[in-house]
């Protein structure tokens, strides 16, 4: 059904590989089961998360692009694989903030679990040798990742994304405390658009079950405190998006180890 075949490796990440294909303005994206954390001191294989973070980041971003938010996304190929808009990645980590977790936490001393009145949102350099360091704007602008009218259009986005979302996990007894985006821009076209690029998936974003405020995302890892695989499993089937083909394939995975 799918003709559409990885060519080159263009680049390995530590939890995505990308691959050219025949199109050069697009590429494919293969989730693997790597998960790391700690800027990858802490590293491990979690057999069948590409797949469920594959298909959640699927529905995720079609969501999106269906309330207007331009995206990179084109279609699933497989259970591994997403055929995207090839882009140049702006390299800054879009972080937004409904409620206090993590870093933000730790830097200012907040209780974990204050909710903000607005939604906050951070900028960090992309860049694992200086252990992704947090950026004012006047950083990003003065280095040339964005222009003005660029991160204005970008904080928008990320926040119409953040009000959407919240809502569509809500609704399925989800609280969205924070997630990261990235950003790219299209670099066949001469205007430069940019759009949502990289995956939204519980390695992204926290997600606490709304009953318990118990975690639903890459914390369990980061923590050590549970079963990573079982709690993105719940978020994909409270998504819908746990279908018989990632589910048997899911359930292979646990007869094989
Ligand atoms: P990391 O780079 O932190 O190891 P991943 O393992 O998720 O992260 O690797 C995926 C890489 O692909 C990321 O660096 C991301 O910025 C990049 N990327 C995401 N979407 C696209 C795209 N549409 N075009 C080109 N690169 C992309
Ligand atoms: N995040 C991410 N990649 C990163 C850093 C953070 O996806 O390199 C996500 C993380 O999963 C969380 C949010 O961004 O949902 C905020 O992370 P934080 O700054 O609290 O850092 P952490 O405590 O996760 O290291």
């Amino acid at each position: 059904m799918n003709n559409i075949e990885r060519k080159d490796l263009i680049y390995k990440g530590k939890a995505k590989d990308i691959f050219s294909c025949e199109d050069e303005n697009l590429v494919i994206q293969y989730f693997k089961d790597d998960t790391t954390a700690n800027n990858a001191q802490k590293h491990s294989v979690i057999l069948g998360k590409g797949e469920i973070n594959n298909v959640i980041s699927e529905k995720l971003m079609t969501s999106l692009q269906n309330i207007g938010i331009p995206t990179h996304f084109i279609k699933r190929l497989n259970l591994r694989e997403q055929l995207v808009k090839k882009v140049e990645i702006i390299p800054v980590e879009f972080v937004i903030r409904n409620i206090a977790a993590g870093s933000i936490s730790k830097k200012f001393g907040l209780p974990v679990g204050k909710e903000f009145k607005k939604p906050i949102v951070e900028y960090y350099f992309k860049n694992d040798d200086l252990g992704d360091p947090m950026m004012s704007e006047n950083h990003l602008i003065e280095f040339g990742y964005t222009s003005e009218e660029e991160l204005e259009l970008i904080t928008n986005y990320s926040l119409q994304i953040n009000k959407y979302l919240k809502d569509l996990f809500l609704k399925i007894g989800i609280k969205l405390v924070d997630f990261k985006l990235e950003f790219g821009r299209l670099n066949s076209q001469e205007k430069n658009e940019i759009v949502l690029a990289d995956e939204i998936s519980p390695d992204n974003c926290r997600l606490w079950n709304e009953q318990d405020n118990a975690s639903l995302d890459k914390d369990l890892f980061r923590q050590s405190k549970g079963d990573i695989k079982e709690a993105y499993i719940e978020v994909a089937n409270r998504l819908g998006v746990l279908t018989q083909k990632v589910s048997s394939k899911l359930s292979e995975n646990k007869l094989s180890h």
